[in-house]
């Protein structure tokens, strides 16, 4: 797998999971554009780990959210590099809560995130990459998109939402050589996960067939794949990464 001459953009790519998806990327030839929240100097520290690697590469704050960040984030992307050809929705965030404790606010705020903020991103990339007649297009899901999860009724509709997303999207674009898979992530080793308590970690952990924990490195290289064209064939799935937690 290589990546020579493409242009990647890495949503949520300064920390843990999409921070793997621009190293990875970049060791295989690929141009990284990689989009933070606000912690800028985890993503410079990206950045710079990007370069070391060989790569050209941006960091850019952009709130996927927000329309009109993401439209002139992908605008210039397409103006200061020409294409975009692989796009990995990865920006997620988690409100956890029972339901009813939970605030709509922190409903909103996770649905905005990751279910709009791919459907955002997808939207304003889809112009250029139909023009190119190429796109690989990955989308970050979870096992509680899969299977639902107490205390995640927000993430799990997020989730779940994305994989539907993909679908309809996978559909509409096939003919345009534009393939969009989605991953499944079960428990890796990230700040979001950092943030559960050990009582929380250890239930998971025993739901866990392969008895340990994941690295993001190994979502990377799922993700890599699906980006890639020896995934040419390859759209409209949803790979877990999981251990075997989701079987
Ligand atoms: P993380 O370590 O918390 O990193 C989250 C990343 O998303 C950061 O780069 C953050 O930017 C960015 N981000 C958050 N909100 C954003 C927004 N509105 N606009 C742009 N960027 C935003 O998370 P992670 O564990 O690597 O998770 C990455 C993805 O994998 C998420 O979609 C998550 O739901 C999914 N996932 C994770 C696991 C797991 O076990 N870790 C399992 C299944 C699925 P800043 O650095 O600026 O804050």
């Amino acid at each position: 797998m290589r990546f020579d001459d493409r242009v990647a953009v890495v949503t949520g790519g300064s920390r843990g999971i999409g921070r793997a998806v621009c190293l990875e990327l970049a060791g295989q030839g690929a141009s990284v554009v990689l989009c933070y929240a606000g912690n800028e100097q985890a993503a410079n520290d990206t950045a710079e780990a990007c370069r070391a690697l060989g790569a050209r590469v941006s960091a850019v704050k952009c709130d996927v959210a927000d329309a009109q960040q993401v439209r002139d984030m992908m605008r210039a992307v397409v103006k200061e590099y020409g294409r975009i050809d692989v796009l990995v929705n990865n920006a997620g965030v988690t409100r956890d809560g029972f339901l009813l404790m939970m605030r709509e606010s922190d409903y909103d705020a996770v649905l905005d995130t990751n279910l709009k903020g791919t459907f955002l991103c997808i939207k304003n990339v889809v112009h250029a990459m139909m023009k190119q007649n190429y796109g690989r297009i990955v989308n970050v899901s979870s096992v509680t998109g899969l299977r639902g999860n107490a205390g995640q009724a927000n993430y799990a509709a997020s989730k779940a939402g994305v994989i539907g997303l993909t679908k309809a999207a996978a559909k509409e674009l096939a003919m345009k050589n534009i393939t969009v898979n989605a991953v499944a992530p079960g428990f890796i080793e990230t700040d979001m996960t950092a943030a559960m308590t050990d009582a929380a970690k250890a239930a998971t952990l025993a739901m866990i067939p392969a008895g340990r924990l994941g690295q993001a490195q190994e979502v990377a290289r799922a993700v890599a794949f699906l980006a890639s064209d020896d995934a040419a064939y390859i759209t409209g799935q949803v790979l877990a990464i999981d251990g075997g937690m989701a079987m």
